[in-house]
């Protein structure tokens, strides 16, 4: 018997797909955090969630319940009103011609404005508590290590607040609405034991017996949703590469393989939420043919008390409508334990990042920034990364205020390494750095962040005016301020040419820039910011001959009267150092001008003799 469709069903439109049991094809995700720390207990995970989010929303949660039991109430009173309607209608009562009428549209009226005012504020609730949800996420996120970010692909974190979100919306307002069901079933339950309790008793019997397979269905939907949601956050990961790679794509001509690793990463896909819509596929039949056997028990039982002589045609038709009607509201609390499991899955994975502990945190204690400028000290500072490998083992030089230190050496040698451990994007492992003279761990972080502005070979820009972009180095410079540092980094002429100057958005990563003009606005940002110490990480990509000349002449104007640590690629670069740093293997090999290391024929002679430098 199907008599009405669940007001909610758990494949709606807009539903995260769902997932299957983990598919023994499929290779193990290596995006799934090291250690979750989220309990993955139901009442554990919705405790935490009433704690860190629900509560804090009294109020709608009040309407919600106000209007909820409401709108169910009003559903058991139907079964009443056909009850009188045909109790008077066998009578030939000639009230029925007004009063039931009345009744009718009164009570459908008051339930369709409840049911309204219910389903909004259902909504609102749900909806605010899963903003709550991803505005945590993301301030942890944006503060949490550079080593955690990239771990993961941006799309496959993208997926975390968007189809996990959706999975734990969806099951928020089943769950929601499942009250509504339960006080409809409770109503219904009364109007029946009040019209017939032998009749009420079959029914009440048959219905419990579901719960059983109902739990185990449950548990199994929960993991497979788990591993569909890892599955639609590699699928997009691989979207977004195959996107961005495009121009390599086609100019290698990878469409086909691009196309067969696509078409491998579906497929899962597909069988992933094949295999939960297997799961959740049977939980309706199972609710239908207990719902089928208590009819046919109760019709039953009715027709041979019928024979016997006894209850009037209202009560019964009264007691076969309120059965019906409990139907609907019966199927979906049987189907809610798997749209919640779905929930709970999502549930654990946003929880998961948001245990995750960070390692570059600010010292409880920890001291301002000294006057001073900009003198750095590198102390057998190493670093290992995450994956074990070395990427910086002992490495010790002095920068002093004012002077220009080159990194060199071979391709993965450490350089960028060491530079990312000047702002503290990672922590060294051993050893210690020093800003004018204090550990950068014990720094404030803000403090020491202020100090530093960093400029990369690959610039990307945000999505914003050019003016927005330069801003970025110091939020409370005023329009002149900006002007000025991008004439001082070359970018001034090329600014104003553009279709709305200062004003003119760049376009996602700044693509609508060249990449000189990309750099040179990067290096107007990091004048504005006038820091203590400056890190560059040289382009290797060779600019037109003018764009390279502008931006050369700007970054000499930038070095000036500050610490520069520069990853260097070219000769010129390096021989206008004050200081090179050799590495290799992560270690400082040699030291010194680039006179005396040609004098000491070591690694980097032989650098400049292989021209390993750009010229
Ligand atoms: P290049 O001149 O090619 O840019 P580099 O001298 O800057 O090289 P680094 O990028 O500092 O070298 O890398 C040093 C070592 O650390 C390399 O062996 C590299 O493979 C490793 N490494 C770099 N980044 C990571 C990472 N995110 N995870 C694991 N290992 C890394």
């Amino acid at each position: 018997m199907n008599v009405i469709p669940p007001r909610s069903s758990p494949a709606s439109p807009g539903a995260p797909p769902s997932a299957a049991a983990p598919d023994a094809a499929t290779p193990p995700s290596t995006s799934l955090p090291a250690a979750p720390a989220a309990p993955d207990g139901t009442t554990a995970l919705l405790r935490r969630l009433w704690r860190e989010e629900v509560r804090k929303h009294r109020g709608r949660i009040v309407s919600v319940l106000v209007l909820t039991v409401l709108m169910a109430s009003l559903t058991g009173l139907y079964p009443l009103v056909i009850q009188r309607a045909l109790d008077m209608f066998a009578a030939h009562d000639p009230r029925i011609l007004y009063q039931v009428p009345a009744l009718v549209v009164m009570i459908t009226a008051a339930k369709a404005l409840s049911q309204y005012a219910q389903t909004v504020a259902v909504q609102n609730l749900v909806l605010i508590v899963i903003r709550g949800l991803q505005g945590t996420m993301f301030a942890h996120l944006v503060h949490t290590d550079i080593a955690r970010i990239e771990r993961e692909a941006p799309a496959q974190l993208a997926a975390r607040f968007t189809t996990d979100a959706v999975a734990i919306r969806e099951a928020m307002i089943r769950a929601t609405n499942s009250l509504g069901d339960v006080v409809t079933v409770a109503g219904l339950v009364v109007s029946m034991f009040y019209m017939d309790w032998e009749l009420s008793l079959i029914a009440a019997v048959l219905y419990p017996i579901a719960a059983v397979p109902i739990q185990r269905l449950g548990k199994r939907v929960r993991r497979a949703s788990g591993g569909m949601q890892e599955r639609m956050g590699e699928t997009s990961a691989l979207l977004t590469e195959s996107f961005a790679q495009a121009r390599t794509v086609r100019v290698y001509r990878l469409e086909g393989s691009e196309e067969r690793r696509v078409s491998h990463a579906l497929d899962l896909l597909q069988h992933a939420l094949m295999r939960i819509a297997r799961g959740r596929a049977r939980v309706d039949p199972l609710l239908e043919v207990l719902g089928g056997s208590a009819v046919a028990a109760v019709l039953g039982f009715a027709g041979w008390r019928a024979a016997l002589g006894g209850a009037t045609l209202g009560d019964f038709s009264g007691f076969v409508a309120a059965l019906l009607l409990a139907a609907r509201p019966l199927r979906a609390l049987g189907s809610l334990n798997a749209a919640l499991q779905e929930g709970l899955a999502g549930l654990v994975r946003i929880f998961a990042v948001l245990d995750e502990p960070a390692d570059v945190v600010e010292a409880g204690d920890a001291l301002a920034l000294p006057a001073g400028n900009g003198h750095l000290c590198f102390e057998a500072a190493s670093f290992r990364y995450p994956d074990g490998r070395v990427g910086l083992d002992g490495l010790s030089f002095e920068a002093r205020p004012g002077l220009t230190v080159a990194l060199v050496g071979p391709s993965g040698a450490g350089k960028s390494t060491a530079l990312s451990l000047i702002p503290r994007l990672h922590d060294v492992s051993a050893g210690r750095i020093r800003l004018d003279g204090i550990d950068l761990r014990a720094l404030r972080l803000a403090d020491l962040r202020d100090a530093i502005a960093y400029v990369s070979q690959d610039t990307m820009l945000f999505d914003l005016s050019v003016a927005e972009n330069i801003r970025i180095g110091r939020p409370a410079a005023t329009d002149a301020d900006i002007r000025a540092a991008a004439r001082a980094a070359a970018a001034e002429s090329f600014i104003d040419t553009l279709p709305d100057g200062f004003a003119t958005r760049v376009g996602p990563g700044g693509q609508r820039l060249s990449g000189g003009q990309r750099q040179r606005v990067a290096l107007a940002r990091a004048l504005l910011r006038d820091p203590r110490v400056l890190l560059l990480d040289e382009a290797t990509s060779a600019l037109d001959s003018e764009s390279e000349a502008l931006v050369q002449h700007a970054l000499a104007h930038l070095r000036r009267g500050r610490t520069t640590i520069v990853v260097a690629h070219r000769l010129s670069t390096v021989r206008s150092a004050d200081l090179v740093v050799v590495l290799a293997d992560g270690q400082g090999v040699e030291c010194g001008t680039h006179a005396e290391l040609v004098e000491a024929n070591g690694l980097y002679a032989r650098m400049v003799r292989t021209q390993a430098f750009e010229l």
